[in-house]
């Protein structure tokens, strides 16, 4: 900052000291209105300060870092002070935004991505950043997002699982003529080719609990369950599943109770048939009711808005549907929970 701006931010500073309630109420606004329309400036303006604090090193988490320098960006960059590491890193080191560019232009890309614009309409809008810095970025968060992960359940915890059809989408083997996968290409909405469960599907567990906690996990298979709920539901808890032997196994092992919650199948006919008399929902009766829900606003978002994503980003949009659920989802969250 050169001395001429430092003397005007003094005496923007005694200025303010001296304004009168009524002027404060206005410059507050002021000072939010151009902190939301500058919501990167400011995240990387308090992630500078957080880290010239403590200068704490992502790579051996050793504090008290040197300071080495700016880079080409202007950004400080600081070097580790331990012999065995010596290694430099700036502020974003170690974060999902490591190494991205135009900071200036995230806070305009994620006003477009909470209004869940596709790529192709947010390349459209005229950012000035292409088709694949947006992809990049989209993921950059999504990652940041998918951090989010309850690690721990307790009360009425609720235990199911779905399944996706394993999609290699957008890998460029297709066209290259190395397919990823020893079959023809799907067009797009194909389902798998063979019924019921295979290798083709790829089964996620959802476990959540009334106090709001959400945990997801992507099992390589369904005898997964049992390790992947290992120490995440807390003794004294009511787990309610559909009865599958591993929820059963991971409630007992937990020292919980488990309610098996038996969904009666109705099929279109049998309704036309004789229709099931609708009954009021009971308070405080378990069911599958909510992991259900979340169930079908995965598969909304994932097989729906996105027409299906490559498997190996499915934990990212996962992560973006927790974080959708959440209150207060701006990107101004999304962004500080990237350079958390
Ligand atoms: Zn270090």
């Amino acid at each position: 900052m050169s001395s001429l701006e430092a003397r005007r931010l003094k005496h923007l500073e005694s200025a303010i000291r001296a304004a009168s309630g009524e002027q404060i109420v206005t410059i507050e606004r002021l000072v939010a209105e151009v902190a939301s329309l500058r919501v990167a400036d400011v995240a990387l303006a308090r992630r500078t300060e957080v880290t010239r604090a403590e200068r704490r090193c992502p790579h051996c988490g050793t504090a008290g870092a040197h300071l080495h320098g700016q880079d080409k960006n202007n950004r400080q960059r600081f070097r580790c002070r331990t012999s065995e590491c010596r290694r430099s890193f700036n502020i974003l080191t170690g974060t999902p935004m490591a190494r991205a560019r135009k900071p200036e232009k995230w806070g305009h890309y994620l006003s477009h991505m909470t209004d869940h614009h596709s790529v192709r309409k947010i390349t459209a809008a005229g950012i000035g950043v292409n088709h694949t810095t947006v992809w990049r970025w989209r993921h950059r968060f999504l990652k940041a997002a998918a951090q989010d992960n309850t690690a721990i359940l307790s009360g009425v915890i609720e235990a199911d699982e779905t399944f996706f059809v394993r999609s290699c989408k957008g890998h460029r083997g297709w066209v290259k003529g190395r397919p990823p996968e020893t079959r023809a290409a799907r067009p797009r909405a194909w389902g798998a080719t063979k019924r019921g469960l295979s290798g083709e599907q790829v089964p996620v567990l959802t476990a959540l609990d009334n106090a709001g906690g959400v945990y997801e996990a992507i099992l390589p298979s369904l005898a997964a369950i049992k390790v992947a709920l290992d120490g995440r539901i807390t003794a004294g808890s009511v787990v309610c599943s559909d009865g599958t032997a591993a929820y059963v196994t991971a409630a007992v092992k937990a020292g919980a109770e488990h309610r098996r919650v038996v969904v009666p199948t109705i099929t279109p006919v049998a309704v036309k048939v004789a229709p099931v008399p609708t009954k009021r929902r009971q308070k405080g009766r378990l069911g599958l009711g909510r992991v259900n829900a979340q169930h079908g606003q995965i598969k909304a978002l994932v097989n729906g808005r996105c027409r299906g994503v490559a498997t190996r980003y499915l934990g990212n949009y996962l992560g973006w549907q927790r974080a959708m659920l959440r209150t207060g989802f701006t990107g101004k969250a999304l962004l500080d929970r990237a350079l958390a």
